[in-house]
């Protein structure tokens, strides 16, 4: 009989709570019902292309970052049987420090004005004011029960995982190497029931078409065998 060890490079995820302004966002996006869902998608792809913008910023003095791989390119997969959709990039990518900042301690300049605006409208304009207030990630819980987001930063080897179910807390824990990009980030939506048609390729491909007109680089689609 074997017993499976733990994967050598697994550090045990630590759960810790969004920052105050963060965890009363998230409580908004979830439930103001706002009428264009398909937000969510031009956010997480804008940032996948703002990743790679970034990475072709700091290739200038580093080439290397870039190594084997120096076109940027965004992948949206569609897993219909599982009810999941991802969408990965080769850009900069995160720290396991970067994601915790970024992804939930530190509450942007725009999180209150947001706040306030959201309130004031009644989720009348809500949708519109998620991407100019710059709060675009966490409209993934509009759609999503859990999301995670496994990435690899530029010019460094260890993966890390950002897992959160929008209920107040995150956590963040070393990933398998075998199971994230190469370089940069995959952010993996769990789906909620009334969601699911955004697993499915011709959805998805209404969504690009209506909310991503312009992004600055080649966004594919793929859909998961099964
Ligand atoms: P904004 O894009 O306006 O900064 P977001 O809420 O959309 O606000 O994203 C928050 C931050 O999370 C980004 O500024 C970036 O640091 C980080 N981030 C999100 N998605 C990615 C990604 N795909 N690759 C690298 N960093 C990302
Ligand atoms: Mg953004």
């Amino acid at each position: 009989m074997t017993v499976d060890a733990p994967a050598p490079q697994a550090t045990s995820p630590e759960s810790r709570p969004f920052e105050a302004d963060v965890a009363k966002l998230l409580h908004l996006m979830v439930h103001s019902v706002y009428s264009d869902k398909d937000v969510f998608l031009r956010e997480l792809v804008s940032n996948a292309a703002d990743a790679c913008e970034k990475l072709r910023f700091e290739a200038i003095s580093r080439p290397e970052l870039l190594a084997d791989d120096p076109k940027p390119r965004i992948t949206l997969t569609a897993d219909a049987a599982n009810r999941r959709l991802s969408i990965e990039d080769n850009g900069v990518g995160m720290s396991g420090e970067e994601m915790v900042e970024a992804l939930g301690t530190i509450a942007r300049s725009g999180t209150k004005a947001f706040i306030e605006r959201v309130e004031a409208a009644q989720g009348k304009e809500g949708a519109h004011l998620i991407g100019q207030f710059g709060v675009g990630f966490y409209s993934a819980f509009m759609v999503a029960e859990r999301v995670e987001v496994v990435s690899r930063r530029a010019g460094a080897d260890e993966p890390s995982i950002w897992s959160s179910d929008g209920q107040g807390t995150f956590t963040v824990a070393t990933a398998d190497p075998a199971d994230a990009p190469a370089r940069g980030t995959r952010v993996t939506l769990h789906l909620l029931e009334d969601a699911a048609s955004y697993a499915e390729a011709w959805t998805l491909e209404r969504a690009v078409k209506a909310q991503s007109g312009h992004v600055p680089a080649p966004v594919y689609l793929v859909e998961a065998p099964g």
